[in-house]
C-alpha cells in the first residue's frame, strides 16, 4: 500500500509539473495567450479536476492489489490535464511564483521516485530541488506581495488591464542620446534599473562599458535589482555578473528605493512592470500591491525601450508619461552603444 501511494505521488506530481511547465514555457515565450487557455469559472473546473484525481487515486490505492493499467493511464491523463488547467488561469506578473512552484514539484516527484527505486542520490537530490523550489516560491510570493493561495486561486484570468486606454491618449517626451550623455556625464549619482529588455538586447556588457565611462568621470553608478525583473528568478543578477558588474553595486529593491531621492538620473533599461506606479495607485491593475522600484522619486528618469508596448503583464505604464520621464526609443544595445560613443566624445 505504501509503495502504491509513493508510486501515485510520483505519477501525479510529475504529470502536473510536466504539462504545467510546458504551458508556462508557452506563455513566457509569448506562444500562448492567457485568454485563449482560460475558461470562465476556471478555478471551479480546477477544483473539480483535483477532487476527481484525488478520489480516483485513493480508490485505486485502497484496492490494495496491483492496479490495472487502465486505472494508471486514466489517472495519468487526468493529472496531465490538471497540470495544464492549473497553470492556465495564472498569468501576468504572477508567473514567477508558479514557475518556482513547478520547480519544487519536479524535485518532489524525483524524491518520491528515489523512494521507489531505493536510490538515495535521487531521493536527496529531489528533496534538495523540492525544498529549494518551495523556499523560492515563498520568496517570490513575498516579492509580489501576494499569498500563494491568492496567486493560485485569485488568478489573472480576469484579464483586467488597468488604465491602459487612459495612458494611450497621453504624450511621452523623448530624449536624444547626445542630450542623455551630457546629463549623465554631469550627474553625481546614476541608478540603472535593468529588466527583461536588457536580456533580450544582450546589452549587459555595453551597460558595463557605460558604467566604466561614467565612473571614470567620478559618477557613482549603481544598479537597482527587482526580484522578479526578467523572466526567471535572479535573471538580472546572472546577467550583470556575466558582464563583471561588481556585486556591491547591485542594490536590492528596498535599498534602491531609499537611495532614489538622492539619485540624479535613473536609466530604466528594458524594464516595465517592475517600475509601474499602477502598483500603488490603480486597484484595477494586475500589478496593484506588487512592490516596485519607485524610479519617479529620483530627479530625472530615462526609459530605454523600443516602443510604447506594454511589458509581460500586458498593461500600460503611466511612468512613461510622468513629468520627470523621458523616453529613448530603440534596441537597448544599439542605444547604449550610441550613448557610449557620445560619452567618449565628452571625455576627449
Ligand atoms: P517587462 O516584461 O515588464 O518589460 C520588458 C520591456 O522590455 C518591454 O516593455 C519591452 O518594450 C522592452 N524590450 C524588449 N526587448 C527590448 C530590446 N531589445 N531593447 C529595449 N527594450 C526591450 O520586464 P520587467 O523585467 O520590468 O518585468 C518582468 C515581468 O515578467 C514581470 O511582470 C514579472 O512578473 C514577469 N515574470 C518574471 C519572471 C521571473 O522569474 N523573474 C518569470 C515570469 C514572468 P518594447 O517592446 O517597447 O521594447
Amino acid at each position: 500500500m505504501a509503495q502504491l501511494l509513493i508510486l501515485f505521488l510520483t505519477l501525479l506530481i510529475g504529470a502536473v509539473a510536466f504539462t504545467g511547465s510546458m504551458l508556462a514555457y508557452g506563455k513566457l515565450q509569448g506562444l500562448i495567450d492567457d485568454s485563449k487557455v482560460t475558461l470562465p469559472r476556471h478555478n471551479i473546473i480546477n477544483a473539480v479536476l483535483l477532487a476527481v484525481l484525488l478520489v480516483l487515486t485513493v480508490y485505486v490505492i485502497s484496492m490494495g492489489s496491483q492496479p490495472a493499467l487502465i486505472w494508471i493511464v486514466s489517472i495519468l491523463l487526468i493529472a496531465l490535464l490538471y497540470g495544464f488547467s492549473f497553470v492556465a488561469p495564472i498569468g501576468g506578473a504572477d508567473m514567477p511564483v508558479v514557475i518556482s512552484l513547478l520547480n519544487a514539484f519536479t524535485g518532489l516527484s524525483a524524491a518520491a521516485a528515489g523512494l521507489i527505486y531505493d536510490n538515495n542520490i535521487m531521493l536527496v537530490g529531489g528533496i534538495l530541488v523540492g525544498s529549494a523550489g518551495i523556499i523560492l516560491t515563498i520568496v517570490m510570493c513575498k516579492a509580489m506581495n501576494r499569498s500563494l493561495f491568492n496567486v493560485l486561486i485569485g488568478g489573472f484570468g480576469d484579464n483586467h488591464k488597468g488604465k491602459k486606454e487612459e495612458g494611450e491618449a497621453q504624450l511621452a517626451k523623448e530624449i536624444s542620446c547626445s542630450d542623455l550623455a551630457v546629463q549623465l556625464y554631469y550627474s553625481n549619482t546614476v541608478l540603472v534599473v535593468p529588466g527583461y529588455g536588457l536580456a533580450v538586447a544582450q546589452a549587459q556588457k555595453v551597460v558595463k562599458r557605460m558604467d566604466n565611462l561614467l565612473s571614470a568621470n567620478g559618477v557613482d553608478v549603481n544598479y537597482a535589482i527587482h526580484p522578479v525583473a526578467g523572466r526567471m528568478p535572479g535573471h538580472m543578477n546572472v546577467l550583470l555578473a556575466e558582464a563583471d558588474v561588481p556585486y556591491p553595486k547591485l542594490l536590492d529593491m528596498e535599498d534602491a528605493n531609499e537611495a532614489m531621492a538622492n539619485t540624479d538620473m535613473v536609466i530604466v533599461i528594458g524594464a516595465n512592470d517592475v517600475v509601474n506606479p499602477a502598483a500603488y495607485d490603480d486597484p484595477a491593475s494586475p500589478v496593484y500591491g506588487m512592490p516596485v522600484i519607485n524610479v519617479w522619486d529620483a530627479k530625472n528618469v530615462v526609459v530605454m525601450k523600443r516602443s510604447m508596448s506594454p511589458g509581460y503583464a500586458g498593461i500600460q505604464n503611466q511612468l512613461f508619461f510622468h513629468h520627470k520621464t523621458k523616453m529613448l526609443f530603440g534596441d537597448a544595445k544599439s542605444s547604449l552603444e550610441e550613448l557610449n560613443d557620445e560619452l567618449k566624445t565628452l571625455e576627449s
